[in-house]
């Protein structure tokens, strides 16, 4: 398997590295139709100090808006953080969208990339960032024609000095969406995280104060700031402030991205947003979070998906909104030796706990009779207890669950 995705991954390098990018490029906003709705306005007035740094940042406060790459952290309040640290200051947009079932932000990319660049402009603005670079997975081909195309138009038109937008692409490590593994890929190292602290909003990029988004979290920007702290807020439920892009796949009749209130439960997305169940298959269990958020069962289907609350009181969590949903035609055990299967290829090695905790897990996993509990949830702890990052910390999500809640599938 190993050999056919390297063959893979190189066919995708040449032909990124041909500017044949091998496959359609959709159709999309380019600059002067995104000029023409109204785009860069916002921009033009935070750079002439006509709409100031401090109400925008109380705006997005007020909002509720999180970083939703994964980790929710509170918009409004990172930009206070790294504004706080001497500089000069660095950006940095985390585009590497590589957590399993997440499709969001390249939709978005696809769609509207201006949208994007300009909560970014916005967001360097407001901490006097010198530079933004833009990590982008290799694995999105016409995005990454996208974005090459976008950033010479802005340069042309003058939004940009040339340079002050640079490109990154990263190159199908998982780990590089952890964001300091991914400032270490930007500097040009092996992608490994960082021990913290310090986090990055201190010592970042290149050892400067370094503020980065998720590309979702900058595309909100533009419509907060214009529509307002409430237009946004109110599109949730009660006490889960915003509206979220989830990425919905699995066994429902209609997949996809939707946009739906953040605190909407999984049956409610099933039924009112994917049309029910595929034909023939009845829920059985769900990943609130792709791979790392662990998997409920059914019977837990009722919970508010949001970051914290009652999600992580199961010890699962919503990360980036990738929503799986699985029927009576799967086996959890199966599911679970997959996931931690994946999390065995890409964990980065640097500790142990995880390294060879990941794999053990899996072995673990696979023995023909029933597997040992005992020795499964010694390893579970050392793994969350001891690994540097969220990769290992997580991985034992699904198989905590798999032991708790699907003891019929063991
Ligand atoms: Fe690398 Fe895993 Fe350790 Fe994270 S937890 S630093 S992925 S070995």
């Amino acid at each position: 398997d190993r050999e056919v995705d390297h063959a893979d991954s190189r066919a995708l390098i040449d032909l990124a590295r041909s500017g044949d990018v091998g496959v359609a490029v959709p159709d999309y906003t380019g600059l002067q139709a995104y000029i023409a709705s109204g785009g860069y306005q916002l921009l033009e007035r935070v750079r002439a100090g006509e709409t100031s740094t401090d109400m925008i940042i109380e705006t997005m406060q007020n909002a509720g808006l999180r970083g939703l790459g994964g980790a929710g952290f509170p918009a409004g309040r990172k930009w206070s953080i790294v504004r706080s640290y001497p500089g000069p200051r660095l950006m940095s947009i985390n585009g590497d969208e590589g957590e399993p079932g997440t499709f969001k932000d390249r939709i978005y990319l696809e769609k509207d990339p201006h949208r994007t660049f300009e909560g970014a402009l916005i967001a360097a603005h407001a901490v006097e960032a010198e530079r933004i670079y833009f990590y982008m997975r290799d694995e999105y081909p016409a995005v990454l024609h996208i974005l090459r195309s976008e950033i010479a138009a802005l340069e042309k038109a003058g939004i940009v000095t040339p340079g002050f937008i640079e490109l990154r692409r990263g190159a199908g490590a998982y780990i590089c969406g952890e964001e300091s593994a991914m400032l270490e890929s930007i500097e040009g190292k092996r992608g490994l995280p960082r021990h913290r602290p310090p986090y990055i909003a201190e010592v970042g990029l290149f050892g400067r104060p370094t503020l980065n988004h998720n590309v979702e979290t900058l595309w909100w920007v533009r419509d907060i700031v214009e529509k307002g702290a409430e237009w946004f807020a109110e599109q949730g439920k009660p006490d889960h402030p915003g509206v979220r892009s989830w990425s919905v796949s699995g066994r429902v009749r209609e997949p996809g991205m939707k946009l739906a209130p953040a605190g909407i439960t999984v049956r409610e997305l099933i039924d009112d947003y994917c049309g029910g169940m595929a034909e023939g298959h009845e829920f059985k269990a769900y990943l609130p979070g792709g791979a790392s958020g662990g998997v409920l069962p059914a019977s837990m289907g009722d919970i508010p998906l949001d970051f914290g609350g009652k999600l992580a009181e199961q010890g699962a969590f919503v990360g980036s909104h990738a929503v799986v949903i699985f029927s009576q035609e799967d086996n959890i055990r199966d599911v679970t030796i997959n996931l931690l299967k994946f999390f065995k290829h890409e964990s980065c090695g640097q500790c142990t706990p995880c390294r060879e905790g990941t794999e053990k897990m899996v072995t673990l996993l696979k023995k023909q009779n029933k597997p040992d509990e005992a020795a499964i949830r010694d390893l579970e702890m050392v793994m969350r207890d001891a690994s540097i990052c969220g990769l290992g910390q997580a991985a034992p999500n699904p198989v905590n669950h798999l032991l708790t809640h699907f003891q019929d599938d063991l």
